[in-house]
């Protein structure tokens, strides 16, 4: 080892290299800074009285699988213009950390590659150090994203685990990254957002979100110019929320026992697009045996199915015949959930309209959403809720692993 290594190899640069130790197979690399050099921490005065030194050990960069750690006497000054004794600026890692700089790096980089879990047991660390290295990372880069250019928004809640917590989440519609966190649902859990996004002077034209009125409100108090668009993505989930609810009562009151075998397997299947049933599982047949033997889930599903297309249609002419048509035939299908949807598709036909103005997909929202279970399925989102928000903030860039 030498003071030249010190800087290439661990990225220590200004201090001298004095010796080497091996102890409980690890490297030992003790360096000292000449007390010539030290300056106050926090004013930078050069007008210093020297106070003894206080040992720190880092964990430095590994060599193979043998963990490295540098020893630094940090020298101790008294500062004549703050008068204050404070141990000197360590340049090679960051205040108040146990690792170096490099070390981060090292950890930060593996982390896009491997799991948090495999990270640890590669550096012989903690879960949480190196949740906390990739926290910091994320808090940096991620934890307050400029919002001026946002023009196109949808709003969204997620339950991130049993017993009804929630968080919302805003995404940029036109980039697909997300652009907001909060904590719980409905307007409350959007205050923030609004008074940043008032600051940033961002000129919203469209905000796409589902047809509770607890956003609606929200968005019309904060964003008067803005159109409100009930896309596909939150149509689609409320109404498949219903055609379980559906089979579920179906199936409670089936006395026949093929039926009832019929109706269980068919969960799936029914909120599935038509254009995904898997051809080599049968999954058509299948679905298609359940529906012959239900007429009103038969009606339900097919319905649904139907839906789908009036956000296909070639323009808004298009739109409304096919919305007025789509409606009109749940109302007089004998069934109350198609009737229940209807109603509600109904009073919220201008903004349901609102698409074929602005044209806001689903594709970001349904992505994300995609992304957020894959996450949630790992239990350590809640070990750690600010480190989960910060996951869904950074979720578009896929920057780390997303299991932990
Ligand atoms: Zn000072």
């Amino acid at each position: 080892m030498s003071t030249s290594l010190l800087y290439h190899a661990f990225g220590i640069r200004g201090y001298q290299y004095t010796r080497t130790d091996y102890r409980d197979g690890h490297t030992i690399f003790t360096i000292r800074q000449e007390s010539g050099d030290c300056r106050c921490s926090a004013c930078g005065s050069a007008q210093v009285v020297s106070r003894g030194r206080v040992e720190r050990r880092f964990r430095s960069l590994p060599i193979g699988s043998r963990a490295t750690f540098v020893v630094l006497p940090i020298p101790r000054v008294e500062c004549q213009v703050c008068g204050v004794v404070r141990q000197v600026k360590v340049s090679f890692a960051d205040a108040r950390r146990s690792y170096t700089s490099a070390f981060e790096r090292y950890a930060l980089e593996l982390g896009r590659r491997m799991t948090i879990r495999d990270v640890a047991k590669h550096l012989g660390v903690s879960w949480d150090l190196i949740k906390d290295i990739q926290k910091r990372d994320l808090s940096r880069r991620y934890a307050k994203p400029k919002l001026k250019h946002l023009r196109h928004i949808a709003i969204d809640e997620i339950s991130i685990a049993k017993g009804h917590r929630y968080l919302t989440v805003v995404l940029d519609m036109d980039s697909g990254a997300v652009v907001f966190v909060g904590d719980g649902k409905g307007a409350k859990a959007l205050k923030p957002f609004w008074k940043r996004l008032k600051g940033s002077k961002a000129r919203i034209e469209a905000v796409a979100m589902d047809m509770s009125p607890a956003y609606r409100e929200a968005a019309s108090t904060h964003l008067p110019g803005a159109k409100i668009v009930f896309d596909r993505f939150h149509v689609m989930k409320l109404f498949n929320e219903k055609l379980s609810d559906l089979r579920r009562a179906l199936h409670r009151e089936a006395t026949d026992v093929l039926q009832k075998k019929v109706l269980k397997g068919t969960r799936w299947l029914l909120l599935k697009a038509s254009e995904n049933l898997d051809k080599e599982k049968d999954e058509k047949k299948k679905l298609e045996e359940a529906l012959a033997l239900n007429k009103s889930l038969a009606v339900a599903y097919y319905l649904k199915e139907d839906l789908r297309q009036f956000w296909e249609q070639p323009g808004k002419k298009f739109g409304t015949l096919f919305l007025d048509g789509w409606i009109r035939r749940a109302e007089s299908s004998g069934i109350k959930m198609l009737q229940q949807m209807a109603k509600t598709l109904a009073s919220h036909r201008s903004g349901l309209l609102s698409y074929y103005d602005v044209m806001i997909t689903s594709g970001p929202m349904e992505g994300t959403n995609n992304k957020i279970k894959t996450m949630k399925r790992q239990a350590y989102g809640f070990r750690d809720k600010e480190f989960f928000k910060l996951k869904i903030l950074a979720i578009h860039e896929s920057r780390y692993e997303l299991v932990g």
